[in-house]
């Protein structure tokens, strides 16, 4: 009898409720007896947001979208779906900045973390320091990494490695690996992490580093959000620098390109190092100045064009070194002698002094002119790509020189700089070059086309991975986007048994992140 009155109170309340919002039938009615029920928003608005990303070029709609008032929300979500007879799928987005669908949840629930920030129970960014880690941030997996800058600087720290583009989450970036111009020195972001609350596809709130429930944390770091969603990260914090000396110098042989960029990265045991290291390609469908960074002057700007349309290609090596007012004095001589000896073509360099932050949040001046433009939605068919060192000439003739001049249609930045495979951690979920050699390479495709005509850049990508795969150049996808199975565990290679056990044992009913496409519930 009890159980006939509880049933009878539960269909009362709802349908009270079902009064006052429709109900969706693609998720089980008793979600709505939850706490959280009204923090499931099912309205057009909602769902729409959550069926599209930064890619358009992919649409998914999900039945509902959580937003958080904190973890525990997340926690009963999962829960819930855990311990469902049918349990549904569940999609963290942090701020669906992925191009290929993978913050999406078919006819699950997406949860939209930057909601946790509206938090009232406490700052989600935190400063502090121990005598075994030194200076640490304590942040929010929703949090902005530009929001984790401007709160660390306030301490005169800053986090030790990047992405381009801040405004990303931090358990966005942490779910691949999070690269720039730092990782050559510093490792990925995934390197940079001392310890994470995760909440797994069981709906276990755990906390876990490299000494406690290790397993879970070389997982969830370039995990694809399939072992669980991040909800804190403890992030290692470095002396803020307050300035910045960038640096361009332009190339016409990318054998000597290539070589300074290995040179300078070799570079940095002591403090006598440069701190970023990256390289992009000019070309006179893709210019020197582009949404990245505009860095050149008008007048060098249009020598630069006339200079790539002669040689149809140029190579723009970019690095740059942090300074504050204690060590300006320092900073022309240690420069000097760093670039001293490199092959780029004479007179072509080009030097200017920024501001730290203006330096590491160069993108979002472009970001906004794009904006205001209408040039930023529209859609970004991107292809990142790792690339063995051993290959990277073939690379440049089969690809920049070939696919990519023959077609003479690229629109937008194209990156191309390496990194020291001993800076990460291979215990980690994340997925480089199988190789011997230290050094690989990333490749950034990063073009965009109007809202109809992206189909000649899916070509163009396809292109690109056939003529590898043709090649034998055995590259590795970062921000990977694959439709298969035996593609999946093609890449992730002798990674993929243990990227298994690990999905059985810490979601078992693969609720997590579906929009991936690696396992099946
Ligand atoms: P989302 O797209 O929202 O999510 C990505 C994946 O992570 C999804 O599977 C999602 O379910 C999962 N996820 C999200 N939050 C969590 C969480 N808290 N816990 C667990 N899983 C979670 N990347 C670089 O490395 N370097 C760059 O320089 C760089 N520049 C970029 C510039 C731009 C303009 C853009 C659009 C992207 C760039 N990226 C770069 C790629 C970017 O790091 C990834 O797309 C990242 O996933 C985006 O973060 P997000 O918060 O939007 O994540």
């Amino acid at each position: 009898p009890f159980s006939f009155v509880l049933l009878f109170v539960l269909s009362r309340l709802m349908s009270i409720i079902g009064k006052r919002r429709p109900w969706t039938s693609l998720l089980p009615p008793e979600l709505l007896s939850l706490d959280l029920a009204t923090r499931l928003h099912i309205d057009p608005a909602a769902i729409s947001l959550a069926s599209t990303d930064f890619g358009k070029l992919t649409r998914v709609i999900p039945a509902a979208v959580l937003y958080p008032l904190s973890p525990d929300d997340i926690v009963a979500l999962i829960r819930f779906s855990f311990s469902s007879s049918v349990p549904f799928s569940i999609a963290a987005r942090g701020r669906g900045h992925s191009v290929r669908g993978q913050a999406m949840a078919h006819n699950g629930v997406v949860v939209d973390m930057r909601s946790l920030n509206n938090d009232s129970n406490g700052n989600r960014i935190n400063v502090a320091r121990s005598s075994s880690l030194g200076w640490y941030a304590d942040v929010g997996g929703e949090q902005l990494w530009i929001d984790v800058l401007l709160a660390t600087l306030e301490h005169g720290l800053a986090p030790r490695s990047w992405t381009d583009y801040l405004y990303l989450t931090v358990g966005g970036t942490l779910s691949n690996a999070g690269i720039s111009g730092q990782s050559f020195r510093h490792g990925p972001q995934i390197s940079n992490v001392f310890e994470m609350d995760v909440i797994t596809g069981r709906g276990e709130l755990v906390r876990c580093s490299r000494n406690t429930n290790s397993e879970l944390f070389y997982a969830v770091l370039g995990g694809l959000g399939q072992f669980g969603i991040i909800t804190r990260a403890r992030i290692a914090l470095e002396l803020a620098p307050t300035k910045v000396r960038w640096v361009r110098m332009l190339y016409h042989d990318f054998s000597a390109f290539t070589r300074d960029q290995e040179h300078l990265i070799s570079i940095h045991g002591g403090i006598k190092g440069l701190d970023y290291v990256e390289g992009s390609l000019v070309m006179p469908q893709s210019p020197a100045n582009n949404w990245r960074s505009s860095f050149f002057s008008s007048a060098d700007h249009s020598r630069i064009a006339s200079l790539a349309n002669q040689y149809g290609i140029l190579y723009s090596l970019e690095v740059a070194k942090y300074y504050d007012d204690l060590t300006a004095d320092g900073v022309d001589g240690e420069l000097e002698s760093l670039l001293k000896g490199l092959s780029f073509i004479p007179g072509l360099i080009f030097a200017k002094d920024v501001s730290y932050v203006d330096f590491l949040n160069r993108v979002r001046s472009g970001e906004l002119k794009l904006q205001s433009q209408g040039l930023w939605d529209v859609p970004h068919p991107w292809l990142n790509l790792f690339v063995p060192r051993s290959r990277i000439f073939d690379f440049d003739s089969g690809v920049f020189r070939g696919i990519l001049k023959k077609q003479n249609k690229t629109s937008g930045p194209i990156l191309v700089y390496p990194m020291n495979r001993s800076k990460w951690d291979d215990r980690m979920s994340a997925v480089i070059p199988d190789d011997v050699d230290d050094i690989f390479y990333s490749v950034g495709l990063l073009q965009s086309s109007g809202m109809h005509d992206w189909e000649y850049l899916e070509n163009q990508n396809k292109e690109i991975l056939m003529f590898c795969e043709k090649a034998g150049i055995k590259v590795k996808q970062y921000l990977p986007h694959y439709r298969s199975k035996a593609e999946w565990v093609n890449h992730l290679g002798p990674k993929w048994e243990t990227f298994k056990a690990w999905k059985n044992k810490f979601d078992p009913k693969a609720i997590l992140s579906p929009g991936q496409r690696i396992f099946t519930p």
